[in-house]
C-alpha cells in the first residue's frame, strides 16, 4: 500500500482537520443574519404612523439600522455573556454596593438613553412623543432586553414622582435627560439619572401590603428613614428609587437616592445578586434598608396608589418587550428558512414551515399592532383624553396579561425553526427564550394581571365602556368578530376570579382581531379571525388551515428577503 502525505497528516495526533479544515465544506448553513434593518417591519411602522409618531419615522429607521448591526447585536451577546458583578466592599473592607458591568452594557445604555428610551419622552410636548418610544424600544428591543429594564423605569418612575411635585422639580429634569451618566455620585451633580422600584419582599411580592420594612419620621417634614429589606430590586446602579414601605399611616411611597446629597452614600447594602434564568445582563439585587434616608412621595398611606402611576408605565413595556422578542425570533426564523434546505427545498417552500412562519407571523402583527394602540392611548391619556385613559386602564392589563403569555410559547417556536442550531447558545435563540417568561413574571404575574381586569371592570364602568367603544369600531365588519364581541358581553356577567383568565384572554383576542379587521390587509384579519376567535384553531403554531393565504401574510412579515 501507499501512503501518501495526506494519509501520514490524518495519522498524526490531531488529524488533517485541525489543519485545515479539509474533511468537509461548510454548506448549507445560513449566512450571518446581521447586519440587518430592525424596523423593517410593516405592521411597526404603520401602527406609528397611526398613532400619530410619524415625525418620528426617519430616527426609528436609524435605530433599526443600528439595532441590527454586527456592533450593536455583539454588545447584546457580550453583554449576557459578562454577567455583572457584585463588590460590597472596597479593598480596605468599606462597604461599597456597587455592580460592575461589561463595557458592552454601558454601550446599550448610552445608546438607549441617547435615543429617547428612558425618560425623555416626558419633555417632548410633541403629541406622539410616548408612542414614539415605545416603537423605539420595539426596535432597539432586537438588541438586549435587560437594559430595558432600567431604561423602562426611569421612564415610569416619572408620573409617580409627579405626585411630589418639589422632589419632581429636582429629578425631572435630570430623569428625563438623554445622557447617560453611570457612577454612584450626588444625583444633583450628575448630568443624567436613571430610576429603580423596590417593591417586592420575601413574604410578599404581588401583596405589596404585606411590605415589613418600617419608615419612621425624622424631624424635617417628608424626610424619613427605612429599615428592612427588598427581596428583588433590579439595576441597583441606578441612582434613585421608588420604595414602598410602612409609615406610621399606611404603606406609602419614598425616594431613595443612592448617594446623598452631602456626598456620603445612603445605606443600601447589596446582600446578593441574584442568579437568574435569564435577564443576564442585568442585574438583580436584595438590598437592605438600616436607617437609610427616603422622601415620601404622595400622601403616607397612599403608597400603591402612587406607584401604580409607575407600574402602568412598565406593563406597557412588558408587552412592547414581548412584541419585541417575537419580532426579532420571527425575523432569525424566517431568515434561517430561507436559507436552509431539507429534503430538496428551501425550509420556507416547505408547505408546513410556511404555516409555521405565517402563524408566528400573525401573532407577531397582532402584539405588535395591539402594542402600539395601548402606547397611543397611553399618550392620549397623559395629555388629557379621558377616553383614552379608561381604555388605557383595562387593555393595558389585558394586553400584558395575553401578549407576554405567548412569548414563551412563540420564541420556542421561532427557535425551533432552526433546527438545533436554535438550541445553541450561538444563535442568540437560547437568550431570546429565557427572557420570555419574565416579562409575565414581573409588574403583575399572569393571575394578578387577570384579577386587576376584573378589579378595574368592578370598579369604574368606564373601563368596560372604553372597551366596547373600540370594539365597536368593527361592528359589522367579521362576523366571527362580531360573535365574539357579543360572547365576551355575556362573559362580563360572570366577573367570577376562577374564570378571570378565560375572560382577559378573549378579551385580548377579541381586541386584537379588531385591531387586525381595522389596520392590517384582509389576508392578515382573515387567518388570525378564522383562528383565534374559536372555530378553527389548533393549538400549536403552525396549524392555520388551508387557504389561510399564508403566501400574503408572509410576504407582509418577510418581505422579499432572499
Ligand atoms: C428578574 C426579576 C427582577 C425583578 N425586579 C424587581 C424590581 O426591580 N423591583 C421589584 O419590586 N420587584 C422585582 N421583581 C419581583 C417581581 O415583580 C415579583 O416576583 C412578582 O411581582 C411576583 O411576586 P412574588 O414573586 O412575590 O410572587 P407571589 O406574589 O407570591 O405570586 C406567586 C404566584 O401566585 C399568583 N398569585 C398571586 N396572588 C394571587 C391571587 N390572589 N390569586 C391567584 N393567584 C395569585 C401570582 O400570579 C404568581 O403566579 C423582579 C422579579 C424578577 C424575577
Amino acid at each position: 500500500m501507499t501512503i501518501t502525505r495526506a494519509d501520514e497528516l490524518q495519522q498524526t495526533p490531531f488529524g488533517l482537520g485541525a489543519l485545515g479544515g479539509a474533511t468537509h465544506d461548510v454548506t448549507n448553513q445560513p449566512p450571518h443574519p446581521a447586519p440587518y434593518d430592525a424596523s423593517d417591519d410593516v405592521a411597526l411602522l404603520e401602527g406609528v404612523r397611526r398613532e400619530g409618531a410619524g415625525w418620528a419615522e426617519e430616527d426609528l429607521r436609524r435605530l433599526g439600522r443600528l439595532a441590527g448591526s454586527e456592533e450593536a447585536q455583539e454588545w447584546a451577546d457580550q453583554a449576557n455573556r459578562h454577567e455583572p458583578e457584585l463588590r460590597t466592599h472596597d479593598r480596605y473592607g468599606h462597604r461599597v454596593d456597587e455592580v460592575d458591568f461589561h463595557p458592552s452594557w454601558h454601550h446599550l445604555m448610552r445608546t438607549a438613553v441617547a435615543e429617547g428610551l428612558a425618560g425623555s419622552p416626558w419633555a417632548d410636548d410633541r403629541p406622539g412623543a410616548h408612542v414614539a418610544r415605545t416603537a423605539g424600544g420595539l426596535v432597539w428591543g432586537h438588541t438586549d432586553a435587560g437594559h430595558g429594564c432600567p431604561t423602562s423605569m426611569t421612564y415610569a418612575a416619572i408620573p409617580a414622582l409627579r405626585k411630589q411635585p418639589e422632589l419632581a422639580k429636582i429629578y425631572e429634569p435630570l430623569l428625563t435627560s438623554r445622557e447617560y451618566d453611570p457612577g454612584l455620585r450626588v444625583p444633583t451633580q450628575k448630568r443624567g439619572l436613571l430610576a429603580g422600584m423596590g417593591m417586592t419582599e420575601k413574604q410578599g411580592g404581588s401583596d405589596v401590603r404585606t411590605n415589613t420594612t418600617a419608615a419612621t419620621p425624622t424631624a424635617e417634614p417628608g424626610v424619613y428613614t427605612l429599615r428592612g429589606h427588598k427581596w428583588f430590586t433590579s439595576a441597583p446602579m441606578c441612582d434613585v428609587f421608588l420604595v414602598l414601605a410602612q409609615a406610621p399611616g399606611g404603606l406609602s411611597c419614598f425616594l431613595v437616592p443612592r448617594v446623598l446629597p452631602d456626598g456620603t452614600r445612603n445605606t443600601f447594602r447589596i446582600q446578593r445578586l441574584k442568579e437568574k434564568l435569564g435577564n443576564r445582563s442585568n442585574a438583580s439585587s436584595e438590598p437592605e434598608f438600616d436607617g437609610t434616608v427616603a422622601w415620601l412621595v404622595g400622601p403616607e398611606g397612599q403608597g400603591v396608589k402612587t406607584i401604580i402611576e409607575m407600574v402602568n408605565c412598565t406593563r406597557l413595556d412588558c408587552v412592547m418587550m414581548s412584541a419585541a422578542l417575537m419580532r426579532k425570533t420571527l425575523v432569525e426564523a424566517g431568515h434561517h428558512a430561507r436559507h436552509r434546505s431539507a429534503f430538496g427545498a428551501r425550509l420556507v417552500d416547505q408547505p408546513l414551515m410556511r404555516n409555521v412562519l405565517a402563524d408566528l407571523a400573525l401573532e407577531s402583527e397582532a402584539a405588535t399592532t395591539l402594542t402600539l394602540r395601548l402606547a397611543g392611548a397611553a399618550d392620549r391619556a397623559v395629555r388629557g383624553d379621558a377616553g383614552e385613559a379608561a381604555f388605557r386602564r383595562i387593555a393595558t392589563a389585558v394586553g400584558k396579561y395575553w401578549v407576554t403569555k405567548r412569548g414563551p410559547a412563540f420564541t420556542a417556536e421561532a427557535l425551533e425553526c432552526l433546527g438545533g442550531n436554535g438550541y445553541v447558545e450561538d444563535s442568540g435563540m437560547p437568550r431570546h427564550y429565557r427572557e420570555a417568561p419574565l416579562l409575565s413574571i414581573w409588574e403583575g404575574s399572569g393571575n394578578v394581571n387577570a384579577l386587576d381586569v376584573l378589579r378595574a371592570l368592578g370598579r369604574d364602568a368606564a373601563t368596560a365602556q372604553a372597551l366596547f367603544d373600540e370594539l365597536s369600531l368593527t361592528r359589522g365588519a367579521d362576523a366571527r368578530l362580531d360573535a365574539a364581541v357579543a360572547g365576551l358581553k355575556d362573559q362580563l356577567a360572570e366577573g367570577s376570579q376562577v374564570t378571570a383568565r378565560r375572560l382577559v384572554e378573549r378579551m385580548a383576542l377579541t381586541l386584537q382581531a379588531s385591531l387586525l379587521v381595522r389596520h392590517a390587509p384582509a389576508a392578515v384579519a382573515d387567518a388570525f379571525c378564522a383562528t383565534r376567535l374559536g372555530g378553527d384553531w389548533g393549538h400549536a403554531f403552525g396549524t392555520l388551515p388551508a387557504g389561510a393565504g399564508l403566501d400574503a401574510i408572509l410576504e407582509r412579515a418577510l418581505p422579499g428577503r432572499e
